[in-house]
């Protein structure tokens, strides 16, 4: 069957033709001429779009009011067909990745373009069926697609039966409701490898594995699931973002770790913070398309140059241009209007049984963002609480000044959703914060994508579709103080581009002061003007310098963590230096930990 040149996918959760009373049949210009392009089928009484008759007008996908219909054209250069489709006028996937040996293998790409489809192939869950949904293709058809690579061993590994696969799910956040009991009783379940107590070591778990699961923080389950995964005797494992909810030593330690994997077995990762992923893996594959119609795997890149394809849009070999503008990284960092004084803060401290806090005093300018990095549980969410006078300060240092009531808006860490929000739809919940339907909040969901989601109930959402939820209630809710903590969990690069864009105007149209506490310190470099770094001991004690300008503050944090980045002379991002290397040695004997060129 020749490769069709474009592909249409019906949403059919969203698809409901007693609204629409087939609009996008009867305007179609094929059927229009007595062809059959689209009809109804039998199954589900919904639109079924013939890709093979379609002339990719467009006109069906402006006709539908549901905004069910998606028309894409493929790459004139794709000429093969799907390794996967879900089903007619579902999302395909063209080609895989490579599994590699001694290596470990990082995918990055937009949410929606295949990767979880990708590891349920490679982990033999789902048969592909090379874009003919329904019909059971022979192994040796399957297997002879990839000949003469190491795909072909694999999947005939895959084929027989004999992967053991073990998987690192992205949404941590759902663990304690699949398991309960004590942190040490599930790792020792997982620990096939007689391997606890060097990984519980080497991940620095020994304080958590009393904790009941249901009382751990996001960083903890993330690290529990990461520990657990490796734990597995396996000869696949995938991880589904593992940096989510860890501090950035935290990332660094268990990207090592994930490493040491790669001597016994294939190790795939998806992983949206850029500089982490350079860190853990070899090689890349970039995953393009059009998320939710199609994705392809590009072939496999050295690390580097992988992520810097990504960055440019523009895959060479196969003469793609996937995205209009390369993603480029441009630092703000303009130094505070004085005349713009927010709130002028006195040194804060504060104690919680176990746990002390203190703060020096500073100033707070009108339309700043300002980024927080500190290890987790440093007192981050203390500060903002006492500075918009929601808990009192046990003491005031410096100018003394009470602080009086701000309205607070808060989008915590992890998302959660209370027993009352899971059944809600994304209408619903943003109802609560503000009206979803007010031009310039309408705007602010059209940017986001949520648009599309407003009848989806919260639970059935992806990671980075509930994260860009809470970040928009936040925006929504009445406040003249914004706090984000980490609103890049979950997010695709391209996401967090956009939250950052979309963060940073709302601070200056608006004039709001905001804090947004993140790990990516990539998205930290774009979103902040100035920056406040937090020390201390995780749980213990805590400590934070005034606001800073964003070289200085980036460049005392990676001190005190030991670690030296540079940039990327072609792309400007940020990438952390191998230990001992030249120009890990240089930098930190010039006392620059921070960007060096
Ligand atoms: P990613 O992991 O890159 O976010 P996925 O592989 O999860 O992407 O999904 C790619 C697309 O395939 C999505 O649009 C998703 O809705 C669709 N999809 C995933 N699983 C199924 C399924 N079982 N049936 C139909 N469509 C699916
Ligand atoms: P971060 O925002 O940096 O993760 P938090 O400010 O939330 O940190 O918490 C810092 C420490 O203070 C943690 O150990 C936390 O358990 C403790 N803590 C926070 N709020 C309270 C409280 N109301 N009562 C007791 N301990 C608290
Ligand atoms: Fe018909 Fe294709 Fe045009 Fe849609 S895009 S109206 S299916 S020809």
């Amino acid at each position: 069957m020749p490769a069709s040149k474009r592909i249409a996918v019906i949403d059919r959760e969203l698809c409901n033709p007693k609204i629409t009373n087939y609009a996008c049949m009867k305007a179609c210009p094929v059927n229009r001429l007595d062809k059959e392009c689209i009809t109804i089928s039998p199954d589900d009484s919904k639109p079924l779009i013939d890709e093979s008759l379609c002339i990719g007008c467009g006109i069906c996908v402006k006709r539908c009011q549901r905004q069910a219909i998606m028309i894409v054209n493929l790459p004139e250069e794709l000429r093969e067909s799907p390794i996967h489709r879900y089903g007619r006028n579902m999302f395909a996937l063209y080609r895989l990745p490579m599994p590699k040996q001694h290596a470990v293998v990082g995918l990055i790409g937009p949410n929606g373009t295949g990767k979880s489809t990708v590891l349920n192939i490679l982990s033999g869950s789902i048969k592909p069926n090379t874009g003919l949904p329904g019909e059971d293709i022979p192994w040796q058809d399957i297997t002879g697609r990839f000949r003469g690579t190491e795909l072909q061993g694999y999947m005939k590994k895959v084929s027989g039966g004999s992967i053991k696969p073990a998987y690192k799910p992205q949404h941590v956040d759902l663990i304690p409701k699949q398991w309960s009991g004590r942190v040490k009783e599930l790792l020792a379940k997982c620990d096939e490898r007689n391997a606890m107590d060097k990984v519980v070591k080497s991940l620095n778990m020994d304080v958590m594995l009393g904790k009941k699961i249901s009382e751990l923080s996001g960083g903890e389950l993330q690290m529990l699931a990461i520990a657990a995964t490796i734990l597995r005797d396996c000869d696949f494992y995938f991880f589904d973002e593992p940096s989510s909810y860890l501090d950035v030593q935290q990332r660094l330690v268990a990207a090592r770790e994930i490493r040491k994997l790669c001597d016994r077995a294939v190790v795939m990762v998806i992983e949206h913070d850029l500089a982490v992923a350079d860190y853990l893996a070899d090689y890349t594959h970039i995953l393009y398309g059009e998320p939710g119609a199609f994705g392809i795997v590009s072939k496999p890149y050295g690390v580097r140059l992988g992520i810097n394809t990504y960055l440019e849009g523009y895959i060479k070999e196969d003469n793609v241009r996937f995205r209009p503008e390369p993603i480029t990284f441009s630092q703000r960092a303009k130094p505070p209007e004085k005349d713009r004084l927010f709130v002028s803060f006195p040194g804060l401290e504060k104690a919680f049984p176990g746990f002390t806090l203190r703060t020096e005093p500073g100033n707070l300018y009108r339309g700043e963002v300002i980024g927080i990095v500190g290890p987790n549980s440093i007192g981050k969410t203390t500060f903002i609480r006492m500075l918009s006078g929601m808990i009192k300060p046990d003491n005031m240092t410096g100018k003394e000044e009470p602080l009086s009531e701000i309205a607070l808006s808060y989008k915590p860490q992890r998302l959660v959703l209370g027993k009352d929000e899971e059944n809600m739809t994304v209408q619903q919940y943003l109802s609560r914060a503000g009206s979803p339907s007010g031009t310039e909040n309408k705007r602010m969901l059209r940017f986001l994508g949520l648009e599309k989601l407003m009848e989806r109930q919260l639970r059935n959402l992806s990671g980075g579709e509930l994260q860009s939820c809470f970040v928009a209630a936040a925006l929504m809710r009445n406040h003249e103080l914004l706090l984000l903590d980490e609103p890049s969990a979950f997010l695709d690069v391209e996401q967090r581009l956009r939250v950052a864009r979309l963060i940073r105007e709302h601070a200056e149209v608006r004039e709001i002061p905001c804090f947004v506490v993140d790990h990516d310190l990539q998205f930290i470099d774009v979103i902040s003007d100035r920056m406040m770094v937090f020390s201390g001991q995780m749980g213990t004690a805590g400590h934070a310098e005034a606001p800073c300008p964003l070289a200085e503050g980036m460049n005392s944090f990676l001190k005190e963590l030991g670690v030296t980045y540079r940039r990327d002379p072609q792309t400007g991002r940020p990438r952390a230096n191998k230990p001992g290397s030249q120009k890990d040695m240089e930098q930190r004997e010039s006392g620059n930990f921070y960007y060096a060129e």
